[in-house]
């Protein structure tokens, strides 16, 4: 089985100014043809599951429950809209945590895919920070980077993938496994 990882925070929805935290079900902002794209990577066998750092949790900035009720929420959204999420995967952790599971570390990945019987080989991390793509490239997944003209996303490893949104990110991957099959 394999699956598409995406970052939530400028994959999923738009994500917050700088220094800001998405804190509310009602700040959510989900960005154009997110849910058709995601309709298509499950058509290709792909499950779908989100990996996201959340470290406003940490910083007392994201209540907890608050949290929980984004992703419920973000669940149902999905399920109204004709797609499933296999799982959501957050870590809340801040960088003095030292955890194994803030990206760019792989550990959201490596265990999604435990849970899941996931092959990391044959997945995709998606994300719009170069942490997403170094984290996926330690999991030993193909990776694809949105980049959103206009705005600042740092400098990283170089992903296999670079697109200006979603739905071309797709688009390129879905005609490169199909032409690996
Ligand atoms: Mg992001
Ligand atoms: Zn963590």
């Amino acid at each position: 089985m394999k699956a598409a990882f995406l970052d939530r925070d400028g994959v999923i929805n738009e994500k917050a100014p700088e220094g800001e935290y998405i804190a509310r079900w009602e700040e959510i902002r989900f960005l154009p043809d997110v849910f058709s794209s995601i309709a298509a990577l499950q058509q290709a066998g792909f499950k779908i599951i989100v990996a996201t750092n959340q470290r406003g949790v940490a910083l007392g900035k994201i209540r907890r429950d608050d949290l929980e009720e984004i992703h419920r929420r973000m669940r149902e959204e999905f399920s109204r809209q004709g797609t499933s999420l296999t799982g959501i995967y957050v870590c809340t952790h801040d960088y003095a945590d030292r955890c194994s599971c803030r990206k760019p570390q792989p550990g959201l990945l490596t265990r999604a895919a435990e849970e899941h019987g996931i092959e990391l080989s044959s997945s995709w991390m998606i994300g719009d920070a170069p942490s997403d793509i170094e984290a996926g490239k330690r999991a030993g997944c193909r990776t694809a980077r949105i980049l959103i003209a206009g705005s600042e996303n740092g400098v990283g490893p170089e992903a296999d993938v670079s697109s200006p949104d979603l739905a071309s990110a797709v688009g390129t991957i879905l005609r490169i496994t199909h032409s690996h099959v």
